[in-house]
Order: C-alpha cells, then structure tokens, then sequence
C-alpha cells in the first residue's frame, strides 16, 4: 500500500482508506470481515461518521487488539436523537454522542476529529461559534484529538473554512462528475482542465489548491458517487468508469492524502485494493472523460442520508436507492418491491415539508421522488 502524508498534519495515511457508511445495518460478522480485510491489505485509515449505536459498538469489537493500527477519523456533531442520525451544532449533543463515539469504539483518543457535514456558512459560524469546535480544541488540546477537520461538500464553504484556519484538513467529496457537472456552490464559471478532460469549476479548484498551499491535507468521500459513476445508464457523464479510474482521478487532485471508499463487502475491499497493483493504463481516465460534458450530478442521490431526520421517520436513502434501482435498472420487480416493502416506513408516508431538501447537499427532489416511490411501489 502506498502512503501519502496527510498535510500538515505530517500523519501517513494509505492512499485507500475506508468510508465505514454502507456498514451501517450490517451485522456484526461482516463488520468485522470487512474491517480486517482493509486491515490486513495496508489500509490504515477509517471515517466513522455514523452516529447510529450498534455500527458504532460493532466497528468497535472489530478494532479490538488493532486500534494502534488505524488513523481514527471521527465527526464532532454526528448525532442520535430519537432513532434518526442529525448533524447538530448544540454543545450537550455533540459531547454525549462524541464520548459515545470514544466508548464505542474502544479509544480515548481520535486521530481526526471532523465538525460534520458543514455545507452553509450558518453550519460554519454555528460550527465555529458555538460547543463543536470549542469541545474539540479542549479534547485537542488534552490529548484526546489529535487533530481537527471538517467534512463538507460546498467548496465555497469549505475553502471559507480553509482561509480562515478552522482545520487542519478536510473531508471532501470528490469525483469528476462533481467537479466536472456539480455546481453545489453555483458558481457557475468553468475554467480550462489540466489535462485535456474538459473543465473544472473554478471554485472547485480554488479549494484543492489552496488546500495543497496552506497544508491542509483531504481525504475524499464519494469518489465512485455511491456507484452512480460505474455505470454508464446512472453516470451522469454518460459512460461507465472503473474503480480504479475514478481513485487514480481522486488521488489525481492537489492536497488529496486517501481516498476513503465506501467498501461493503470483502470483494469490494479485495476491488479497491487492487489498484494498488492495476497497470497505469487501467487507471488512465482521459479517453473517458474527454467530451463527457454530457449531463449533470445536481439532483442525483448519493444515499448519505445527511438529510435526516424526517419527521416521518422515512429513511430516505433506502427508499432512494430502491427507486434508482427501479427506474433506471430493470424496473419494480418482485424482489425490488419486496425488500421495498420490508421498509419500516414508506415513502407514502412522506408528509411534504421539505425539511430534508434544506439538509441534501445534493439537490435531490426528495419529496417529488418520495411520490414517485410511492407510485410506483404502491405504498
Ligand atoms: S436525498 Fe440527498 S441527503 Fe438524502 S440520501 Fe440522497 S443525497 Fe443524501
Ligand atoms: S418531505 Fe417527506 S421525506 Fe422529507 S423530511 Fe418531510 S416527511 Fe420526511
């Protein structure tokens, strides 16, 4: 595995890390196998950003006996409130779900702590303002965090934080659709590419960087835009790329450490890890993405659910993949409409305040898609 240095903050990471959120809901035995096979194939880093208990406990028992082996990175406002996951800024919630966080997981201390999911200036200033980033620089500086970053998916957002000196690195969501189509900052402006694949936004740019100047190191999350870009019917950009084109591109951006893949299963490690040894040309991307100016990555959903909690208690990243499943795969089927309807709650039950779209930083019609659901699955 090759390591790169995070920043300034002068930690080693593996250039691949692990994204534990599609662990979430998995049980205890594949927490496990899926943890140690990272482990053991020279990953070294790990985002938890979940703040949902028993993912938590069992990521725990997972590092049991190896937690000096791994770059610890955890979020400061990651809440459980009433059976949903939030981000919060309130200073008695991050503190009881970030000890929480420090129990579950077996540690006192966190390599890299993240203010999380910071995507408005308002989350900023409250971010900064208020109990997060305070409680962490008093854990920082007994000892407990090592250091403190943010997670943010608005580059305008994310470089304010950079320029004024509120982190030492950044969790960044990065892959070329984003940077190609996505403007979640409406910028609007395009500047030329460095490498004759088309253009990237300026503010986009900008943040890499600045991030690559000042020492402020990114892992990356949704590099693979939670798979929408390994096919060619759900990539925006209009033709499929592979796993490791999409990391050679991530790892391709200034001021990137690792990229943090969001592995499932024990393949999909075995997948990932296999660029470490793959030929340059299995991860050369120009061809693909020369003249694949073709669509736009606004509106498609990452299954992140940053947009809880729903009052309905909808967990509208399930309900959203299942829809993509339906219509851009091979319709409602039988088995679709099954695992569908073994949901708590349905999209029938999606009450129209559109609390989740002020929190998606994804532009995702989440109430005209939670109809759509619910037509099409007829509940
Ligand atoms: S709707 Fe938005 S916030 Fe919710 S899961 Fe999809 S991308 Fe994430
Ligand atoms: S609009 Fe529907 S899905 Fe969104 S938070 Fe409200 S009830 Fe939940």
């Amino acid at each position: 595995m090759r390591m790169r240095k995070l920043g300034g903050t002068g930690i080693q990471v593996s250039e691949i890390g692990l994204g534990c959120e599609h662990l979430q809901w998995k049980d205890e035995g594949l927490i496990r196998d899926v943890i140690h096979a990272a482990l053991d194939g020279g990953v070294n880093i790990l985002d938890v950003f979940m703040s949902e208990r028993e993912v938590r406990s069992n990521i725990g028992k997972a590092l049991k006996g190896r937690r000096n082996q791994v770059i610890l990175q955890g979020h400061l406002g990651s809440c459980w409130l009433d059976g949903q996951h939030r981000r919060s800024n309130d200073p008695a919630l991050t503190v009881e779900n970030f000890e929480d966080f420090m129990t579950r997981l077996g540690t006192d201390y966190v390599d890299l702590a993240l203010l999380h999911h910071v995507d408005t200036d308002e989350n900023l200033d409250a971010m900064v303002n208020g109990g997060p980033l305070e409680y962490g620089l008093k854990l920082k500086k007994a000892g407990a965090i090592r250091f403190i970053g943010m997670s943010s998916h608005n580059p305008a957002v994310a470089l304010r934080a950079v320029e004024e000196g509120v982190v030492d690195m950044l969790m960044f969501s990065i892959n070329p659709a984003f940077d190609l189509l996505g403007d979640h900052s409406k910028s609007g402006q395009l500047v030329p590419g460095s490498e004759g694949t088309g253009d990237i936004h300026a503010e986009r740019k900008k943040l890499y960087e600045t991030c690559e100047a000042r020492g402020v190191g990114i892992t990356v999350m949704k590099a693979f835009g939670s798979g929408m870009l390994l096919g060619e019917k759900t990539s925006p950009l209009g033709k499929a790329m592979t796993v490791n084109q999409l990391i050679r591109y991530a790892l391709n951006r200034p001021a990137v450490a690792s990229v943090l893949v969001g592995m499932q299963t024990v393949r999909e490690v075995e997948e990932a890890l296999a660029y470490e040894s793959a030929a340059d040309e299995a991860c050369d991307y120009a061809d693909v993405l020369s003249g694949a100016l073709t669509g736009t990555a606004e509106g498609r959903c990452m299954y992140c659910n940053h947009c809880l909690p729903c009052p309905a208690m909808l967990d509208i990243a399930q309900i959203n993949k299942y829809l993509d499943l339906a219509l851009l795969g091979s319709g409602a089927t039988d088995t679709l409409k099954d695992h569908y309807l073994s949901l708590a709650h349905h999209a029938g039950e999606c009450l129209g305040c559109g609390s989740c779209e002020t929190l998606c930083p994804f532009g995702v019609s989440i109430v005209e898609r939670m109809q759509t659901a619910r037509d099409l699955f007829g509940k």
